[in-house]
């Protein structure tokens, strides 16, 4: 049998959101059939990957210290690989990048990995014999397989995205996504349905459907299915495979049907938790971000949402100190999210990028020590309401679905997208195992297997992580 020092090896960087999850995932499959095997540490890779994201200064800036290392690692090891890809290379021409960072050999846009495979190829990186006849046989075994999961991932990884629509053609004024990953085009239902069942088949429990407006999933395809039709499909096909459960994100305010509601609340794989960015709870604001509703709208959206989905979670993104944004139009987001108590709130400093609408014509002039205290604000408001919110779970029996074993607790998440640590000594993952919450905190829950005894834990361990 070769080892693993006879494979070349790869290792993969993902900065910023799901749908970057997922495109690393597919460049690594690729990867995995071309022989290759991820590496435990970036030292030992043959191939170095930097997926990047441009959605903030911040991000991006991540993405070159990454580039910057690279060089280095270059420098000293000529023939190692090294790959960028994502929003920063977009849909464009990559000379300018080729120029800036010429140290890459291969400039991947969002959700392509062909030019690595192709640049692999030529190179001819499975040059050993026992690697490619290992690449053949895995090939054979999961030849129906469109996606192969890394091997140290085939029946340990539990959840799991898959791209439905990729690119956006909404452009809001504030968004860099639709000039980096084009526009918006629906996946077939074919494919998807192919991947979902591929993932479920190699142990794959949770699926997340990703688009940047999910809900508009078919418009592009002639009398083609819409987003509720997707789900039942998947539903139908996913659970034959064993997968337990559907999500979906990101949802936009303007295209959540009742049909689609009502399909969320009426099969069970699909749980209810919905992902529905408000931005900002000022109508001017929204004006400007070119977002498409108003508050009050928003307001009904919610309303409409909780009264078709029992117990369902609603998560939000805001954006503070967009152009502008005076001190009165800010506390109408706050009062916003005081009425509406959503369940988790994602809370980005406005940040301008180069070609969108805000960037070109309107002066960032909310300053930074502003911004800050904003985003801290309704930091101390979300940590408040998330609270009290997840205390109302208190007590009661829910489904954990288990992800993964973190210190001595098994990790899990609820219908909810609400993580639970629990202890127990058997093996769990992957299972779908009733909990009794025990404690609550703004980030997590502790619970019990019924009929265990309660363990004192006063910690609340994503808090740490937060605070660090
Ligand atoms: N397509 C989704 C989200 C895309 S980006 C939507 O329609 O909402 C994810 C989040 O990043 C956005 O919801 C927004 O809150 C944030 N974001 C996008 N552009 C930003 C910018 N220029 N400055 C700060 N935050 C931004």
């Amino acid at each position: 049998m070769p080892t693993q020092q006879e494979h070349a090896q790869y290792y993969i960087w993902t900065l910023g959101c799901q749908m970057n999850v997922a495109d690393s995932q597919r460049l690594a499959s690729e990867l995995e059939k071309l022989g290759l095997r991820a590496a435990d540490a970036p030292e030992s890779a043959d191939v170095l990957v930097v997926n990047t994201c441009v959605v903030r200064q911040g991000a991006e800036e991540k993405g070159v210290q990454r580039l910057h290392a690279l060089n280095k690692i270059k420098r000293q090891h000529p023939t190692k690989v090294i790959g960028l890809m994502g929003c920063m290379v977009g849909v464009r021409d990559p000379l300018p990048l080729r120029k800036r960072f010429p140290f890459v050999d291969v400039f991947m846009a969002p959700s392509d990995p062909l030019p690595m495979v192709e640049f692999l190829h030529e190179r001819g990186i499975e040059d050993s014999q026992a690697v490619e006849a290992e690449a053949r046989a895995l090939q054979d075994a999961l030849q129906d397989e469109l996606l192969i999961l890394p091997a140290h991932e085939r029946g340990n990884l539990i959840a799991a995205h898959v791209p439905i629509v990729y690119g956006c053609s909404h452009a809001c004024a504030f968004c860099i996504i639709p000039f980096r990953r084009g526009v918006e085009r629906s996946r077939s239902v074919g494919e998807i349905v192919a991947e979902v069942r591929s993932l479920a088949r190699q142990g794959v429990k949770e699926i997340t459907l990703l688009g940047q407006i999910v809900d508009r999933y078919g418009k592009d395809i002639p009398d083609g299915p819409d987003l509720a039709d997707l789900l039942r499909i998947v539903h139908e096909a996913g659970t034959a495979e064993g997968l337990q459960r559907i999500r979906f994100l990101t949802s936009h305010p303007n295209w959540m049907t009742d049909k689609l509601l009502d399909t969320v609340a009426e099969l069970p794989s699909v749980m209810p938790h919905i992902e529905v960015p408000v931005q900002a709870g000022d109508d001017e604001v929204l004006r400007r971000m070119k977002r498409g509703y108003t508050q009050a709208e928003y307001r009904a959206l919610i309303e409409r949402i909780r009264a078709r989905i029992p117990n369902v979670a609603i998560n939000t993104d805001i954006i503070v100190g967009f152009p502008s944004e005076t001190e009165a139009q800010f506390m109408q987001t706050y009062q916003l999210l005081e009425d509406l108590r959503l369940d988790k709130i994602h809370i980005a400093k406005y940040s301008p990028r180069p070609q969108t609408v805000s960037e070109r014509t309107m002066p960032d002039d909310v300053p930074e020590a502003e911004k800050e205290r904003r985003r801290l604000m309704l930091d101390e408001q979300h940590a408040r309401i998330s609270a009290e919110r997840n205390a109302e779970w208190l007590g009661s029996v829910v489904p954990v679905l288990v992800e993964a074993k973190q210190g001595d607790k098994w990790r899990g998440r609820t219908p909810q997208n609400k993580l639970v640590f629990f202890a127990d000594d058997q093996e769990r993952r992957g299972q779908t195992v009733e909990v009794e919450i025990t404690w609550t905190g703004a980030w997590s829950m502790q619970g019990r297997l019924p009929g265990a005894a309660t363990l004192p834990d006063p910690l609340d361990p994503l808090r740490l992580e937060v605070i660090n």
